[in-house]
């Protein structure tokens, strides 16, 4: 690594190989603003939020709501979820109207399952 990309790296917050234990930053440390995109949180998700377009009348309530921004927009309308971001807290299906129910929490070892047994997931 060049100084130069060495330096960059530093001054960006990022951890390398050659990084050790003590070179991560504290938990609950936000080291630069802006990077929460850089952390995909989905990797530790055992429920998975299926959203339905048909059911959505598109009140945005799980867009407000969810804490990871992973609700995804088009042109004002849920267009699906982030799964790379999405941590599956089931807010989003908690804040949908109850009538609606266009979220479902489903267990990831079961989509996995199903998608398996090339079924349809709800
Ligand atoms: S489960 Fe949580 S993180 Fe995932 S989309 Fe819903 S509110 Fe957002
Ligand atoms: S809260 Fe439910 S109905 Fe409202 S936009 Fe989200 S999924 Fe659609």
């Amino acid at each position: 690594m060049s100084d130069a990309t060495q330096g960059a790296s530093e001054k960006e917050g990022r951890l390398e190989p050659r990084h050790g234990w003590r070179d991560m930053p504290l938990g609950g440390v936000i080291p630069k603003a802006g990077s929460a995109t850089e952390y995909e949180t989905g990797d530790w998700r055992s429920i998975r939020p299926l959203h339905s377009k048909e059911r959505c009348i598109n009140c945005l309530l799980c867009w407000v709501y969810c804490p990871d921004a992973a609700i995804r927009l088009q042109d004002g309308k849920v267009e699906g979820i982030d799964y790379e971001h999405c941590k599956g807290c089931g807010i989003c299906a908690k804040e949908c109207p109850q009538k609606v129910h266009a979220i479902e929490m489903v267990p990831e070892g079961r989509i996995k399952e199903m998608e398996a047994g090339d079924r349809d997931v709800r």
